[in-house]
């Protein structure tokens, strides 16, 4: 892990997952993510947190890169998570299980960043390997 400032692409990505954060549908945890994800091509696609009543909910993470794969991107370069109580300022907001096993799919665990915020002026960068080292890799 790494501290660092926020700055180029990496402020580009916090400000867009600022941005998603706002669109999240959280009536149940009242726990608003939002996610920014960079894709290979140099373009950013953003995802919320959405639940539901039978508490099958998509993480932020999860949705954007759902969102990428659907729009024909297949490869990542970073993704930038922020959470925290609906109306409240951020805190770190590590990925799930599920999300870390999804970016393990589409991503060089060793390369991906996983850039964490918390409303401060620096963020906490992680590798994909670092937060889920011995991935399942399929057959
Ligand atoms: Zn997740």
């Amino acid at each position: 892990m790494k501290k660092e400032e926020i700055n180029g692409k990496r402020k580009e990505l916090m400000d867009a997952a600022v941005l998603a954060r706002e669109m999240a549908y959280c009536p149940y945890s009242c726990f608003s993510v939002g996610a920014a994800l960079l894709c290979s091509d140099g373009s950013i696609v953003t995802g919320c947190n959405v639940e539901n009543a039978a508490f099958l909910s998509l993480c932020a993470e999860r949705n954007a890169i759902s969102k990428a794969v659907s729009e024909g991107k297949r490869k990542f370069e970073a993704i930038a998570v922020m959470g925290g109580k609906q109306g409240e300022t951020a805190e770190y907001c590590p990925p799930c299980g599920a999300c870390r096993q999804v970016m393990a799919e589409f991503c060089e665990p060793a390369l991906f960043e996983i850039i964490l915020y918390d409303s401060s002026t620096t963020c906490k960068v992680f590798s994909l390997s670092e937060l889920l080292p011995e991935s399942f890799r399929g057959l």
